[in-house]
């Protein structure tokens, strides 16, 4: 390929709406354009480098097993009303009409399509395991997308599906997808981490977030400084923490006038904030009022808390109506003399604890001496942790810190158990010919926004910097002056060698100036540059460039295939 003939239009200046390193980057680069909100269309360079993602799980998909087919992207309603998931789904789903008034949507995931293709085939324990997978676009109205390729509305996913027929042979499949998606991401050239994941509204069993470490990626993961414990904050279990045992004093109604806010509350009442209980109200999907407690100086995980109330979908902030008709009032809240019905939910810390202040339920008041053992005497009170975790949280597995990162949600595992088989009659006989539900687990990769954190984990103040093996070229030849006939040609032969030593390779033969080739070179980021100069031609010194560290190596024309072979496999 020549970039005479390459359509990359670099730009000088970032548009506005480019709030991110990789999507300036993609946009300054010429890799991608926008069609609208959250919808991009991927040029040549942006093209070449998702082709080699995608051949990369090709390969590793069909390693592990796994069959590539297309199924259509337009859903039928019917199979998501099978599944339940048609109400649920809410308002991410694109959803649209045929003439004949039908309703289809735009496929956001293909658990129910999936399940309805293998019910109709699969009959016997001898078809299992199943694991089948395509590469396609999905569609997502997501409330915010932003970022570019990161969260848009329209992107790439891989998705494999696999069926088996109990649990051990799920967990098999499970495995081997979860090393499948490990060396996917090792040979894209990614520092990642596998890490324990909540199962989200996808539903049952256990799941994993393959997570490209990012400073400015969207997911905090907790990650133990000792052993090999790694987990979403959503999901990060802690261990309950146990205060000092004391005698339990009598409970005491203070005034506490304008202390809504557990600072003010502390300062005014000059008590450690490890003695204080906090609230947060939330409001379900059905409209029920859920209470939350965890110490005054921990956070309260939604998610946990989401997860503890059986049949809840969503959480909202709750309205102060709400809260009001429970018996309690914002701001000054505890579970003491809230009305039966109510969920709450306390953190297990919570209950560990001795002679605490809480809210008395009413303006301007909290309780001294709180021993929640002895005063959350509640029907129904759930206890469970609850608690976000923060940096230097004791290890669930080895006790060790744990310490936060951030990163890119890239690829995700899940196991789904009999979730979908059961709701959509996918069964198949057992040996002894006796009927079962198929045993499934669900994975997929987002192809686009692996590429996006490859590169937001790979850049400098001059551009992409490429791991080699998914770089849109891994080497560029650049006549210096290709107003020089002699240069040109040389550039020429040499860019007809790399090419036939397998190299993959661009030739920079625009008549510009050196200056703006450079600049367009380390702005792209291909991994080596090599400059054909009067040097090359006079002299036959070929300099190459490495464009991570800046080292410039100069090789002779004997030589220099065997060097470039040798430095590409470094990169
Ligand atoms: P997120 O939590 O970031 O919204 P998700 O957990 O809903 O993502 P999954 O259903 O697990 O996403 O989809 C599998 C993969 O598809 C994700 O790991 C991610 O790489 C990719 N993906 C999901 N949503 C988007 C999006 N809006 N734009 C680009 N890629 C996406
Ligand atoms: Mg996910």
């Amino acid at each position: 390929m020549r970039a005479s003939n390459l359509y990359a239009p670099t730009l000088r200046n970032t548009p506005a709406e480019a709030e991110i390193v990789s999507h300036q980057l993609m946009y300054r680069a010429g890799f991608i354009r926008k069609s609208a909100g959250g919808m991009y269309t991927f040029l040549p360079l942006a093209w070449r480098t998702i082709r080699k993602i995608e051949q990369i799980i090709r390969e590793e998909m069909d390693a592990a097993g796994g069959q590539e087919i297309m199924m259509p992207i337009l859903q039928p309603s019917e199979l998501w009303e099978e599944s339940g998931r048609w109400s649920v789904y809410g308002a991410e789903m694109m959803r649209i009409k045929d003439r004949h008034g039908r309703d289809f949507c735009l496929g956001p995931t293909h658990e129910e399509m999936m399940t309805a293709l293998v019910r109709d085939e699969v009959r016997s324990y001898k078809q299992l395991p199943l694991l089948l997978y395509q590469i396609q676009d999905k569609f997502r109205d997501e409330r915010r997308p932003r970022f570019g390729l990161m969260r848009s509305r329209e992107f790439i996913m891989q998705d494999l599906y696999s069926f088996d027929k109990d649990v051990e042979a799920m967990n098999v499949s499970y495995k081997k997808m979860y090393d499948a998606y490990a060396r996917i991401f090792t040979r894209c050239g990614l520092a990642f981490r596998p890490v324990e994941a909540d199962n989200g509204a996808i539903g049952g069993g256990h799941s994993h977030e393959f997570t490209v470490l990012a400073e400015n990626g969207e997911s905090s993961i907790a990650v133990c400084t000792k052993c090999d414990y790694a987990a979403s904050d959503e999901k990060a279990e802690l261990a309950v923490i146990k205060a000092q045992e004391e005698e339990q004093l009598p409970l005491e109604k203070v005034a506490t006038p304008n202390t809504s806010t557990i600072e003010a509350l502390v300062d005014f009442l000059k008590v450690p904030v490890e003695k204080t209980i906090k609230a947060v109200a939330y409001q379900t999907d059905a409209g029920e009022l859920v209470l939350a407690f965890v110490r005054g100086d921990h956070e309260v995980n939604e998610i946990k808390v989401l997860n503890a109330i059986e049949g809840a979908q969503e959480l909202a902030m709750a309205e102060e109506a709400l809260i009001t008709a429970a018996g309690g009032c914002a701001g000054f809240m505890s579970p003491i003399g809230i009305k039966a019905g109510t969920h709450i939910v306390v953190d297990a810390t919570v209950m560990e604890m001795y002679n605490a202040v809480a809210g008395a339920n009413e303006k301007d008041a909290h309780y001294k001496n709180v021993n929640p053992k002895r005063d959350f005497t509640n029907e129904g009170l759930i206890v469970t942790d609850i608690r976000l975790v923060k940096e230097g949280d004791p290890c669930p597995h080895c006790g060790a810190p744990l310490t936060m990162t951030r990163g890119i949600e890239a690829g995700q595992v899940f196991t789904l158990g009999t979730k979908y088989s059961e709701a959509m009659g996918a069964k198949f006989l057992d040996e002894n010919g006796k009927e079962h539900p198929l045993y499934m687990g669900c994975y997929g990769i987002g192809v686009g926004r692996t590429m996006a954190a490859a590169i937001e984990q790979n850049n400098d103040e001059d551009g992409i910097v490429w791991p080699r093996a998914i770089a849109p070229f891994e080497v560029l030849v650049v006549a210096v002056n290709a107003k020089k006939d002699d240069q040109l040609a040389y550039a020429e032969e040499i860019y007809g060698e790399c090419q036939k030593a397998g190299f993959d390779t661009l030739l920079d033969d625009r008549k510009e100036r050196a200056g703006v080739k450079f600049k367009d070179a380390d702005l792209i980021g291909y991994p080596l540059r090599i400059t054909i100069g009067p040097k090359a031609v006079e002299e036959g010194d070929i300099e190459v460039k490495i464009r991570k560290t800046g080292e410039v190596h100069h090789f002779t024309r004997e030589n220099y295939l065997e060097e470039v072979k040798k430095l590409l496999s470094t990169l």
